[in-house]
């Protein structure tokens, strides 16, 4: 991977509150790369230092080889889409995505041919008369990413491009805006407080807690081998029962003893926690060695899953298992039913804070 963004030792307080901490991350060229995390950890405050709009205390933001931290916001050759939009209400749609051209100068065909383009490539070219009041949220959001694109920066960074977006157009969006980065090459930068879309469309995902990198991976990594309980507990759901590690596995109180992939990273005799994704939860409706016995005490149907919560002789939370409605033992599943369940240790982990 070559590096286009480097971030290096990045820090900014305001008043007492380190908004961004000590942060360090490379963005590839052509990479599709999000910035994700709970209200408050810091992800715009770093987007804006990226983009010029805020000084970093320390460090510096090295953008293809070259220092731009002291550089203004309008001299570098990054764009960022606003989460408003910020849109012109009196200039048509292509006069919108035309402006930023028109005020380097540019005029005529060349103008004419770049911003076609930028329409095209959002599928937008039939509206290219419209005024911004004519056009749907998702439509105005068209425009935005076209103005943004027609520049045709190195870097583009949205800032919860999809949040004024219903789910339905959002999710429609995510595959489009993941579409676009790949066929324009150019390296977004995405920051959003949504797991599941920065899952969708990110190559990779740092996930960010109180201003510092909690983990940095690709998504599947990220879901499959969270490094920590916060990480594991904001990407998708996780079952946790707490225990002390012995060499044969973490031992939990009342459940017994059990594997897990991890177990030798963490010292014999610390106490941790076993974290399992409930789509991982087996159910069996006779008890097998190693299997526990559990009670139905809750269950939603989702069309292609059932979510289940088991009971657990001597546990406050239950355990949460999730399978698939097409399941041999689904038809038979109801509240109130006592069964057995398990999981297999290579898909479980050990986890500390
Ligand atoms: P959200 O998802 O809610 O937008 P965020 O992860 O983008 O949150 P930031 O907006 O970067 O978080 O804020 C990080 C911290 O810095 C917060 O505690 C916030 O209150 C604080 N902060 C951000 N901007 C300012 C400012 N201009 N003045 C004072 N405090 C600020």
């Amino acid at each position: 991977m070559s590096a286009l963004l480097e971030v290096a030792g990045v820090s900014k307080s305001f008043g007492p509150v380190k908004a961004v901490d000590n942060i360090d991350l490379t963005i590839g060229a052509n990479e599709f790369f999000a910035l994700l995390g709970p209200s408050g950890c810091g992800k715009t405050t770093l987007l804006r230092m990226i983009a010029g709009f805020e000084m970093p205390d320390q460090g510096r933001i090295i953008l293809a080889g070259q220092d731009i931290t002291g550089v203004k916001a309008n001299k570098r050759p990054i764009n960022l889409m606003f989460q408003s939009y910020a849109l012109f209400p009196h200039m048509t749609v292509a006069g919108n995505v035309a402006y930023g051209l028109e005020m380097e100068g540019m005029r005529g065909a060349e103008l004419d041919r770049r911003v076609a383009e930028a329409l095209d490539l959002v599928q937008l070219s039939p509206l290219a008369k419209r005024k911004p009041a004519q056009l749907s949220g998702g439509q105005k959001q068209r425009v935005a990413l076209a103005r943004a694109l027609v520049k045709r920066p190195q870097l583009l960074l949205l800032d919860e491009p999809l949040g004024a977006l219903d789910k339905k157009l959002r999710e429609q969006m995510q595959i489009e805006l993941k579409r676009l980065q790949q066929e324009t090459g150019i390296a977004f930068l995405v920051v959003t407080h949504d797991q599941e879309e920065a899952l969708t469309m990110a190559d990779r995902i740092a996930l960010l807690k109180a201003g510092r990198v909690a983990q940095l991976d690709a998504p599947r990594a990220l879901y499959e081998r969270p490094s920590s309980r916060f990480v594991a507990d904001f990407i998708g759901q996780m079952n946790f029962l707490a225990g002390e590690v012995t060499a044969a596995g973490l031992e939990i109180p009342g459940l017994g003893c059990f594997g897990a992939v991890n177990l030798a990273d963490h010292a014999i005799g610390t106490r941790a926690e076993l974290a399992i994704r409930p789509e991982r939860v087996e159910l069996l409706d006779g008890a097998v060695s190693g299997a526990i016995a559990a009670h139905v005490s809750g269950l939603a149907y989702l069309g292609q899953d059932l979510i289940l919560h088991l009971s657990i002789a001597g546990r406050a939370q239950p355990l949460v298992a999730r399978v698939p409605a097409a399941n041999p033992l689904s038809t038979r599943l109801r509240q109130g039913l006592d069964l057995w369940c398990r999981w297999p240790a290579e898909h479980s982990l050990v986890l500390s804070e």
